[in-house]
């Protein structure tokens, strides 16, 4: 048992995790995956794009990335995303200058047995964030990277064991109903996907400016 350290934890990284509904997301989960198929057999452009970006995978990042402004199913994800998104900048103090957080873009992701997302960032936005739509059994999860990472130079390996506030590296498991969000500047990837079956999730870029 450790005893109390006197220790205060300073700049922490916020990372928010919530189911989106209170109630079941089945019914939505149901129609998104409908809408995120179909997208992904009418975007010739965005295969084409999938193919030498995201290999074995298909995101509509490059393509149709405001899914939100001419989807009815994808307006309603972006209304219940809304709520989220306000609550985390509330609770990181944000100052707004009197604006508030919109969604600017939204779009799919379609993510086969070992394809993988690399290291990357959200330039020009705020909030980030990925909504879960099906996540078969052994789907890999978000994996974020501890923003002062590139100033440790000589500082010593956490153990294995390292409880998640000392770890460098967290991963947050991907569950269908999920929303997870962050700040756009912290980086994330994820890992080769294990599962069997296609991760199907959602991203979407918050601003305020
Ligand atoms: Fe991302």
């Amino acid at each position: 048992m450790l005893r109390s350290v006197p220790i205060q934890y300073l700049f922490q990284t916020p990372v928010y995790a919530a189911s989106l509904e209170s109630n079941s997301s089945v019914p939505l989960n149901r129609r998104l995956l409908r809408e995120c198929l179909q997208l992904r057999h009418d975007d010739r452009g965005g295969r084409a794009w999938s193919e030498r970006n995201y290999p074995g995978g298909y995101t509509s990042y490059n393509s149709r990335s405001r899914l939100h402004a001419v989807s009815p199913t994808f307006a309603k994800l972006e209304h219940s995303i809304d709520r989220h998104v306000q609550r985390f900048a509330k609770s990181l103090d944000l100052d707004l200058r009197g604006k508030r957080l919109a969604m600017t873009d939204c779009w799919v992701n379609i993510m086969r047995h070992r394809v993988v997302h690399g290291l990357h960032l959200h330039p020009l936005s705020t909030i980030s964030g990925t909504y879960y739509v099906q996540v078969p059994r052994g789907s890999a999860g978000l994996k974020f990277e501890d923003p002062r990472l590139e100033r440790f130079m000589a500082a010593p390996a956490r153990r294995a064991r390292a409880r998640a506030k000392n770890r460098v590296w967290v991963t947050l498991p991907a569950r269908a109903g999920r929303v997870v969000l962050f700040e756009s500047w912290l980086r994330h990837e994820v890992p080769p996907n294990l599962a069997r079956g296609e991760r199907v999730s959602v991203s979407f870029n918050y601003a305020w400016f």
